[in-house]
């Protein structure tokens, strides 16, 4: 009986999607082909909402049926298992609507980094060029606080949009009342809808040759391949990098997955890593850095899914 009413119950949460969202939807996908590490397996429904109101509906209808539920963009800061995640992922990537008015542009959580930088040389805005070459979304970005060691996306930003997931209220915050610090935000299960940016006027050659500077440094330091960017924050006053380095794990190995040369808090996909093998490297760096260093590195991706 409990068995049968468990499946009513899912039925009735999936004619629910598939209607309502028709057209909006991949199924059984495997969410590999939307991460920028190109590993981890299967999620039931990956929906593309275009629309505040669309992310409500979804939350509503999982909330109601008791479904799991999280959010991505471009999926550049995230590991997914090879389990995959047994629930609903609510991608921001149709969502990318932008307003420019003088020195001030309000965009969607969906809009790319890469796209906001071309709006602003376009309009003749400076103060964004420190996040050329981070490839994600808007949303990811103020979530996990994105920028370089000293200049922070949350620095330029005056209020944040975003949907309270309990009681689905959309709420305005200034940026003095969010709480930001390095690589983290006050943000834990809401959607972040809505950004402002106070920018500045300037130049467009002086604009891109700003961007250009930042590029070039990355290309320098940054290694080419399948990653989530750095694995780890660097624990102040250390450099994450630096600590795996003196442990002598550059180039260390495990699956068809490894430890930068260049960089040493890279972890590089080959091509066809597991999750699971991303994740044993990420666990004998921990063991080293803590047997050599006694510090504990703290992850700065963010898990999807059961990794135990
Ligand atoms: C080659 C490379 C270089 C990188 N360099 C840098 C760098 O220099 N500095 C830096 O800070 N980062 C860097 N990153 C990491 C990453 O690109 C940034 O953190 C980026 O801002 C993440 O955006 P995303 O859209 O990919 O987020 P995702 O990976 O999709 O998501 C990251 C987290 O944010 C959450 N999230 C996403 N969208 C929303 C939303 N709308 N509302 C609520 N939660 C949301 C997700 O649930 C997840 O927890 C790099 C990554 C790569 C691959």
């Amino acid at each position: 009986m409990v068995y049968f009413l468990k499946m009513q119950n899912t039925n009735f949460f999936e004619s629910f999607i598939e209607n309502l969202f028709n057209g909006k939807f991949l199924k059984n996908f495997f969410l590999s082909q939307y991460t920028s590490f190109r590993c981890g397996g299967k999620v039931k429904y990956l929906i593309f909402p275009e629309t505040i109101d669309e992310v409500k509906k979804i939350i509503e209808i999982s909330k109601k049926y008791k479904k799991d539920f999280i959010f991505l963009g471009k999926g550049t800061n995230v590991l997914v298992s090879d389990n995959g995640f047994d629930g609903i992922v609510i991608s921001s990537l149709k969502m990318k609507k932008k307003t420019i008015e003088e020195n001030k542009i309000v965009c969607e959580c969906g809009l790319e980094i890469s796209e906001i930088l071309n709006i602003c040389i376009k309009n003749f805005l400076t103060g964004l060029e420190f996040l050329s070459g981070i490839p994600g979304t808007i949303g990811g970005a103020i979530k996990n606080n994105a920028g370089l060691k000293t200049k922070w996306i949350s620095e330029k930003i005056t209020y944040v949009e975003y949907l309270d997931v309990e009681n689905l209220e959309i709420i305005k915050k200034e940026r003095k009342d969010i709480y930001f610090d390095y690589r983290r935000s006050g943000f834990k299960n809401e959607f972040i809808w809505k950004v402002e940016f106070l920018l500045e006027m300037e130049k467009q050659e002086v604009i891109k040759k700003r961007i250009r500077e930042y590029m070039k440094e990355r290309i320098k330091k940054q290694p080419i391949g399948y990653s989530a960017g750095c694995i780890f924050k660097n624990p102040y006053p250390y450099y994450a990098g630096e600590l795996i380095e003196k442990c002598g794990l550059k180039g260390y190995k495990i699956g068809d997955c490894h430890i930068s040369e260049k960089h040493a808090n890279f972890i590089i996909n080959n091509g066809k890593a597991k999750s699971k093998d991303i994740y044993s490297l990420i666990e004998v760096i921990r063991e080293k850095v803590k047997e050599k260093f006694n510090i504990d590195l703290e992850l700065e991706i963010n898990l999807i899914g059961d990794f135990q």
